[in-house]
């Protein structure tokens, strides 16, 4: 490596320690050792640390003793001579520095930035971690710094964004940030365009870097402290890429050791000394993400579709604004409905799109056409179950277009074409070609033929509407029949396994998966186009209680599932044998002895709960894929199914729950409390606007006699 790039890290590795070390010496004068410390929303401490060294850091003297590490990494560097491998130690001890700076900002309330993301939280690590298994998300970008000009900055996330690739934008140069270059420019940034700012200085670039590294525990199974494998894991399974734009100093250089470590590979817009294919440099805006994409080989699995703009993953969240847009349909405007029907082999003509009714061309700008978007499929294994789940997509398929606006479902929907999409050459057949194309590529398994009919003709449109309302309808009733007595299957998922080794989620009809994103027709449709994957049919066995939702079949697999560590599973309670958590709860349930109640917290919800814990320090409790009688991880339409709780009397055992909850679910809880016949319910729940506090929330109970005071006793 470059004397020169050597020497700069080691000077940047020693100024980031020197600043941690004083900013921490400066926490503790004035808070102390017993300060605690923490990122919002995540169950791994400070990451790196965590991941490295497994060390816990959970107070300022924790976070000491991260600093005591990283200064022994730059002790440990010799002072003649310093080779590659010292100019990582000193960038491993910039990453432990940056990350100590990053958590006393936190203390301190200064972070995250302005219209910044901060400290990226473990929700939106298994989310990520969930496309970047299925090959949605290919890669990553960190860009740091400053392009040129504000049109670089903008070109160069268009390029990314064309190839799938995620980016985490921000640093500065000279006092501008690339941020600040995109917002000029009316760059729509955040988490669904695939550009994520982090902040404005290379300390917040720690975000990313600790992000990544959780991947490795997450769905890597490393354990914590595993330094080795765990960067065995970044460099092999995280295909990321750093960018720098603009003049870099000792501290992005030593940061961008750190990113070396990991395995990401460093590519510069100025004239750096190159090392091998780990830093490179290319001067040309135009050719960075090609360079970068290759370098890493980054492989983006873009569908084949034949449209005139560029339809990817990317373009998904960007909206269409009234004055850039050419015509729209649905919405408040006009007609629209979108409808997915299985047909037989024989009926459907693969590749066919039939447009019926005048096209966007033959209509003033600015016109509202009614719209039915009919796509009939068939293939060997495709069930009309999964119709649901295949039309869903819709939505994402046709928002994939670059300039297309898509919302809603069902006749409730509302598309936008854009100026600039239409004047490329976009028609209404290219919705039929978009939703061809993507059907087949993303469900293989289901599809073999797909044939679309976009209609705008009204006539034919309200003909239309009538039988896609009728399927609707059928479809409601056949999941509201689904219930758990009436299928012989359930299915598994251990998706979060390679987190919580022991874990299993068992989803039934009336219990969705804990995360949220699983409910039984998901599990179903899971194991017909994967049958080896991580949602397994579970024969249900017979039923040792109904009270409980016990089952033989369950508890064997379970039991095989869980590496031998679970005997008994009882679906439906909290008290008994609960079914276990791992750590991606939409919500938890915790009892409350003193009330005779339970309480239930959303993830995202960060004040107090009457239990005495913050959802964070309740998820620190009862994950990990262990049974915790008295608390339960769950997903939120849970808490309406008839089933919940059912061994310890169901709803009116809820005393507390968060408002942004019981907002989330009030017709359907309010539906639920007529069903058990006691209308006036839910005005009964307290929340955080009437307590957090224990006694106080007894005292209210009473004054309100909720019904849980006369109650069996829960404990
Ligand atoms: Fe993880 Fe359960 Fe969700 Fe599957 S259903 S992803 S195991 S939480
Ligand atoms: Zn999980």
């Amino acid at each position: 490596m470059s004397k020169v790039i050597i020497d700069l890290s080691i000077a940047g590795g020693k100024a980031a320690v020197g600043l941690a070390e004083q900013e921490l010496t400066r926490a503790i004068e004035s808070k102390g050792e017993a300060q605690k410390v923490e990122f919002p929303d995540t169950a791994f401490y400070f990451p790196v640390s965590y991941a490295l060294f497994g060390l816990e850091v959970k107070t300022l003297g924790d976070a000491k003793k991260a600093v005591a590490l990283a200064k022994g990494k730059i002790e440990g560097i010799p002072i003649t001579d310093p080779g590659l491998g010292d100019a990582l130690s000193a960038g491993t001890a910039t990453l432990i520095s940056a990350e100590v700076i990053a958590g006393l900002r936190y203390l301190y309330g200064t972070e995250p930035q302005n219209g910044c993301e901060g400290f990226f939280s473990d929700t939106i690590l298994r989310t990520l971690g969930i496309q970047l298994v299925d090959g949605r998300l290919p890669g990553f970008a960190a860009i740091l710094g400053a392009a040129p000009d504000n049109k670089a900055a903008v070109a160069l996330v268009r390029d990314y964004q064309q190839h799938n690739v995620l980016m985490f934008v921000g640093g500065e140069t000279n006092g501008r940030s690339i941020i600040d270059q995109l917002i000029e420019e009316k760059v729509e940034l955040g988490w669904d365009n695939y550009i994520v700012p982090f902040g404005r200085d290379t300390v917040s670039a720690i975000y990313p870097i600790n992000w990544a590294i959780r991947g490795a525990m997450t769905f890597g199974g490393v354990k914590p402290g595993n330094a080795e494998k765990c960067l065995e894991y970044t460099k092999n399974r995280v295909l990321a890429v750093v960018n720098t734009l603009g003049a870099v100093d000792a501290l992005k250089v030593a940061a961008g050791a750190g990113a070396l470590t990991l395995g990401f590979p460093i590519i510069a817009d100025t004239e750096v000394p190159e090392v091998g294919e780990l830093i490179v440099k290319e001067l040309d805006h135009r050719k960075i993400v090609q360079r970068s994409v290759e370098l890493r080989g980054i492989k983006s699995k873009i569908a084949k579709v034949d449209a005139p703009v560029a339809v990817s993953a990317a373009f998904e969240g960007e909206r269409v604004r009234r004055e850039q847009t050419r015509v729209e349909f649905g919405g408040k405007y006009s007609k629209a409905f979108e409808w997915l029907i299985t047909k037989t082999m024989a009926e459907v003509e693969d590749g066919r799109v039939e447009v019926i009714g005048p096209d966007v061309d033959t209509v003033p700008e600015g016109t509202a056409l009614p719209l039915g978007i009919v796509v009939e499929v068939a293939g060997r294994k495709m069930l009309p179950e999964f119709e649901p789940i295949l039309e869903r997509q819709i939505h994402h398929f046709l928002s994939f277009a670059m300039g297309v606006f898509h919302m809603g479902q069902r006749n409730m929907i509302w598309v936008r074409i854009s100026k600039d999409t239409y004047a490329a050459g976009f028609r209404l057949v290219h919705f039929g070609k978009i939703l061809h194309a993507m059907m087949l590529d993303h469900f293989p398994a289901l599809v073999d033929k797909v044939q679309v009919k976009i209609i705008t003709n009204l006539q034919e449109v309200e003909k239309l509407s009538v039988l896609a309302n009728k399927a609707y309808d059928e479809r409601d009733r056949r999941i509201a029949g689904l219930t758990d007595d009436k299928v012989d299957l359930f299915y598994s998922c251990t998706l979060c396994q390679s987190y919580a080794p022991n874990h299993v989620c068992v989803i039934t009809p009336e219990k969705l998966g804990l995360c949220g994103a699983y409910n039984w027709l998901d599990g179903k449709a899971a194991y017909e186009i994967n049958p080896k994957g991580m949602n397994q049919p579970i024969n249900k066995g017979s039923q040792l209680d109904t009270v409980k939702g016990e089952w033989s079949g369950v508890n064997e697999f379970v039991f095989n599932a869980s590496n031998k560590t679970l005997e008994r599973f009882c679906n439906y309670g909290i008290m008994e044998f609960p079914t276990t958590s791992c750590g991606c709860f939409e919500c938890v349930i915790a009892i409350l002895p003193e009330c005779n109640g339970v309480m239930i917290v959303n993830r995202g919800y960060t004040g107090m709960t009457p239990v005495g814990m913050t959802f964070t320090q309740l998820a620190g409790s009862v994950g990990g894929g262990a049974q915790t009688p008295g608390f339960l991880g769950v997903g939120k339409l849970y808490i309406t199914s008839k089933k919940f709780l059912v061994p310890e009397g169901g709803l009116h055992r809820i005393v507390w729950m968060t408002k942004e909850l019981k907002d989330a679910l009030d017709g359907r809880l309010r539906e639920r409390a007529n069903e058990i016949g006691d209308p006036g319910f839910i005005d009964k729940i307290a929340d955080e606007s009437v307590t957090t506090d224990i006694t106080a929330l007894v005292e209210y109970l009473q004054k309100n006699g909720h019904p849980a005071l006369k109650m069996a006793s829960i404990i």
